[in-house]
């Protein structure tokens, strides 16, 4: 498989990547890590090296966490007017809507993904995140509470009332697979909640972190409100959630590293949300209109190569319409064009790394080796060995890696079923619960399995569909609380309830 070396077609994306090192934004300055250290970021299309990124180490992180803690401390970003923040947080949504053709290309490049993916789906989201919690900012506001309280000294009432404070200094760690969303998913409420925020992108892929990090500056977002620091998990990510002045941790990544989080930050019993990772099923019922189904079932695990934290990875369909389901989505797997994805042909890039993908390869090859049946796809190709072809299998054991844990590739495991009580106890019998999508015309079942499926969220023939306003996270393992929706701000808020004798 020849893949060609592309550059962007924006002007100013070929520009910015001329720059021959990324520093780091601390105190509204870019500076240089402390040991001088820089990481290649690498195009894993092709290999090639794309820039140098800062790898920060534990002093870097100390510093970047006392500016967000100066930033918080003085007060004069959490007292700011609601209101001026609302139109600060609309102009970097703003801002990213301009510079959406080179986001997007920056994206592709460090990511892999095929350019829709970034130009139509997540940066327009990253964009509306902003919006919806530019709309935020004006509408945090406590109770007025009638106390019952009988002791209050004779002739005084009671006065009983909360506000809700921003909860600090956040670090929000990203992972690797959607970068954009996952950075404005985390700053976008805790901005609007008056936090201030050290932002570490993965190490793969921290281009446009960095490029969001120079729009927020020109948006006017305060020096020290947000940070970026770039580097290792194992030492930026661990130092920040290990760090005492951090009081919260806003995480999204593997369900092993949520572990880790956790464990560093019981230290100061820091504020923890986690985004983990699924292995959500996909059911298709005897009824469901089949075309949308099967076209459905497969853009739930092919979209973004399955680098996707709902991916519909386990698809349980009835008995009675299973082989035409499997043909239906292996003539869709077998005709998806994977490529650079900078090429406008490409509807899927490689993954972020030739790790992921020899990960991945190992899932497929274990479950072969383990006797499930390769309807199609099964290989890893491309001059950096990171493409990985479309691929279905049948056949495997519930009790085997590729039916039980996240692959986070382009695989998905297919099983019948004969009715709703069997596929109701298949679709829960994991440890995660983030999402799945039913396919079905009939409410009864629409209902019943909307219901007693232990998920996040429950689609109902549909997949993926993701809203700024809707709520998503995880049951079980897959994670602790909601990112997006209203109810998203309140993780960078505490309640204050204020008593007086008046
Ligand atoms: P993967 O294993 O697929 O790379 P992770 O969940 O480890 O995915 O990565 C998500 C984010 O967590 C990245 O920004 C990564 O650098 C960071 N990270 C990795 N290890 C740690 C750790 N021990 N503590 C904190 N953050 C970490």
């Amino acid at each position: 498989m020849h893949i060609e070396i592309l550059t962007p077609a924006q002007p100013a994306a070929r520009e910015w990547l001329r720059k021959p090192r990324h520093q780091l934004l601390i105190n509204g300055q870019w500076v240089d890590p402390a040991g001088g250290q820089y990481l290649p970021t690498i195009n894993p299309a092709t290999g090639e090296v794309l820039a140098q990124i800062a790898a920060a180490d534990a002093g870097d992180v100390d510093r970047a966490v006392a500016a967000a803690r100066q930033a918080f401390d003085d007060g004069a970003w959490r007292n700011m007017v609601p209101a001026a923040r609302a139109r600060l947080l609309w102009r970097i949504a703003d801002l990213i809507d301009a510079h959406i053709d080179e986001l997007s290309e920056l994206e592709t490049l460090d990511q892999g993904k095929a350019l829709y993916v970034g130009r139509w789906a997540e940066i327009p989201m990253a964009a509306e995140q902003f919006r919806f919690f530019a709309g935020m900012c004006t509408k945090v506001s406590g109770d007025t509470i009638p106390s019952s309280i009988n002791y209050q000294p004779a002739g005084k009432r009671i006065q009983a009332y909360t506000t809700k404070e921003p909860v600090g200094v956040v670090a929000a760690i990203t992972p690797w697979n959607s970068p954009l969303i996952m950075h404005a998913m985390k700053l976008a409420p805790a901005l609007a909640a008056g936090c201030t925020v050290v932002l570490k992108p993965a190490e793969e892929t921290s281009l446009t972190a960095l490029r969001l990090a120079e729009l927020l500056v020109e948006a006017g977002v305060p020096a020290g409100v947000v940070n970026v620091v770039t580097g290792l998990g194992s030492v930026v990510g661990a130092a920040l959630s290990a760090h005492k002045q951090v009081d919260k941790v806003a995480f999204t990544g593997s369900t092993q590293t949520g572990r880790a989080i956790l464990d560093g930050a019981k230290g100061n019993l820091k504020k923890v949300t986690l985004e983990l990772g699924g292995k959500s099923p996909v059911v298709i019922m005897p009824d469901a209109d089949l075309d949308a189904a099967i076209a459905g079932a497969a853009n739930a695990i092919f979209f973004n190569g399955g680098q996707v934290c709902v991916a519909g990875s386990r698809l349980y369909v009835h008995r009675s319409i299973f082989d035409k389901v499997v043909g239906g989505m292996a003539d869709i797997a077998r005709t998806i064009r994977l490529g650079h994805g900078l090429s406008p042909d490409t509807q899927m890039g490689p993954l972020v790394s030739k790790r992921q993908a020899d990960r991945v390869k190992a899932y497929i090859d274990q479950a072969v080796a383990d006797g499930a049946t390769l309807v199609c796809g099964g290989g890893q190709k491309g001059p950096a060995g990171t493409f990985i072809e479309p691929t279905i299998i049948t056949g495997a054991d519930p009790k085997s890696a590729i039916v039980c844990e996240e692959v986070f590739g382009p695989v998905v495991v297919v099983a019948p079923f004969d009715d709703v009580a069997e596929v109701v106890a298949a679709a829960n019998d994991t440890e995660f619960g983030l999402a799945a999508s039913v396919w079905t015309q009939d409410l009864s079942a629409a209902s019943r399995l909307s219901a007693d499926i232990r998920a996040g969220t429950v689609w109902v023939n549909c997949h993926s569909f993701w809203d700024v306003a809707l709520p998503i996270g995880g049951f079980k393992q897959s994670g602790w609380g909601r990112e997006s929706g209203v109810g998203a701000i309140e993780n960078y808020l505490e309640v204050k309830t204020v008593c007086m004798v008046v």
